[in-house]
């Protein structure tokens, strides 16, 4: 692959035409980002030109930096333009119930998710220990924000059936120190809306922002409900939300590293800024975590909704609607398989119901065949699961799809369940985190015949370890494979 001693920094240059070979060459290995086999990871809308047009828009303003929207205007208009798009679109702007809706454009979701935690915490500097409700079905992101900013997260838990929080339960798990309630539209894993107008109901009551999580489907929802879908309301419209958060870089198709995040006042968002005079530099002011930041995605994704706009955005959500519904169709005419959820947005979720049709093993012989989904551990009382993120590429696949999963569901039923080793499956059930050291997970790897060099292929045997294993055991496994995953290439 790179085939000097030099890696990423040659002793003499490397002409243009051949490094681009070489990431060619890289990108071969990679899971297919474009025709619609890929049900996670990547958005793609199948529109002829857009790859084009975002790549172009993004060479524009790579070397635009967004540290100062004095000096570049240009970028600070395209931000001003997609937060009025994002506003408008949910609910928001002049004319509406949120006329003084503001926002901030992000990284991505997790940054707006942590933005909001942040700015929920930082306007009550009078709690020593602050805290936030977030159902179990929340996106881990909120984990994350309380972790790196030091916030306590109360989970609710979600009815088994439907696969959401009660209100009741989130109003019982606000405390005197709650600063932000938590509800998706939908959730990553399911699928599913949460009850957001109950819950944002409560969280009025007691006098605690709101926060809805809109990441993966404030870009469809709008359009979903245009179509004539019964979406329940979930955005500005419902009083008593103060905070929404939506991703570009999922379903308004935009290249990674954006996202939106709004508030429904500016008062709500000022404790989001963080600004510093005292050092001998320039006055840093900073609405997002970075400071210095390329121009690039930002015009990608400004050039991405220009190019789509409402009709398109529509156009491709009913593509996406109908691919949702053939895809959940192909699940219910297979016997064993069981949809967690009926659809509701542009997830399909299913499970198994049958000890012969291992589900993890299903994930790999669809991997064989082309088709990539995303295997869910079991979790909380919920079974392991097969996740599917359906956007319009795969609409024109959605007929293949059906004779490739029988295809593989028999392969499955004729490989049999995987069978874990006894002791490797004890070992998953007694070792503490602690107890997991880097030779231990060394051990582990090469019991499983993995290659700690290189991502498996067959992760079958992987998954069914980690779902032995506790979330705590899980997230430590995966910290230490990961990282010896990632080590120089020398
Ligand atoms: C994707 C997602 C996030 C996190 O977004 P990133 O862009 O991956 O950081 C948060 N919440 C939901 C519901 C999501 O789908």
């Amino acid at each position: 692959m790179i085939d000097d001693k030099w890696g990423a920094l040659p002793e003499h240059g490397v002409p243009a035409e051949r490094v681009l070979d070489e990431i060619r060459a890289l990108r071969a290995a990679d899971r297919p980002t474009h025709g619609g086999r890929l049900f996670a990871y990547v958005y793609d809308p199948g529109v002829a030109g857009l790859d084009e047009l975002a790549q172009a828009a993004y060479a524009e303003s790579a070397h635009v930096n967004g540290l100062d929207p004095t000096a570049f205007p240009s970028l600070l208009a395209m931000e001003n333009a997609l937060v009025a798009a994002a506003a408008r679109l949910l609910g928001g702007g002049p004319g509406t119930a949120a006329p003084d809706v503001v926002g901030s454009v992000t990284s991505g979701g997790t940054e707006s998710l942590m933005l909001a935690v942040k700015a929920a915490r930082d306007a009550r500097p009078d709690l020593a220990a602050p805290r936030i409700v977030v159902p179990a079905s929340g996106h881990a992101a909120f984990a994350k924000a309380g972790h790196y900013l030091r916030v306590a997260v109360d989970p609710v838990p979600v009815d088994p059936v439907t696969l959401r929080p009660s209100a009741a339960d989130v109003a019982a798990a606000i405390r005197p120190e709650t600063v932000l309630v938590a509800a998706s539209a939908p959730s990553y894993a399911h699928g599913v809306v949460d009850p957001v107008a109950e819950i944002a109901a409560v969280a009025a009551a007691a006098g605690v922002r709101c926060h809805v999580d809109a990441c993966f489907g404030g870009w469809t929802l709008p359009w979903l409900r245009r179509l004539g879908a019964p979406v329940p309301p979930f955005d500005f419209a419902v009083d008593g939300v103060t905070s929404i958060s939506v991703d570009l870089h999922k379903y308004a198709y935009a290249p990674k590293g954006v996202s939106v995040l709004l508030h429904r006042d500016p008062a709500l968002r000022a404790p989001q800024y963080f600004a510093y005079a005292d050092w001998p530099g320039y006055t840093m002011i900073n609405p997002v975590i970075a400071s210095t930041r390329s121009g690039g995605p930002i015009a990608a994704a400004y050039a991405t909704l220009r190019h789509l706009g409402e009709d398109g955005y529509l156009r491709l959500a009913a593509l996406t609607r109908d691919a949702v519904a053939g895809l959940a169709d192909a699940v219910r005419a297979v016997d064993g398989l069981r949809l967690l959820a009926e659809p509701e947005a542009t997830v399909v979720c299913f499970t198994s119901d049958d000890p012969g049709l291992d589900l993890f093993v299903l994930v790999d012989e669809l991997t064989a065949r082309g088709w990539h989904t995303q295997p869910q551990l079991a979790y909380a009382g919920l079974p392991a699961s097969v996740h599917l993120t359906v956007t319009a590429a795969v609409a024109p696949r959605v007929a293949e799809f059906g004779p490739a999963l029988a295809e593989a569901v028999a392969a499955t039923r004729a490989a049999g369940p995987v069978e874990l080793p006894a002791e490797l499956r004890a070992l998953a059930g007694s070792l503490t985190p602690e107890a997991l050291t880097p030779e231990v997970v060394a051990g582990l790897a090469a019991g499983l015949g993995l290659d700690p060099t290189a991502a498996p292929e067959r992760m079958a045997v992987v998954n069914t370890l980690l779902d032995a294993a506790s979330p705590a055991l899980r997230e430590r496994l995966l910290a230490e494979f990961v990282g010896l995953l990632q080590r120089p290439s020398w």
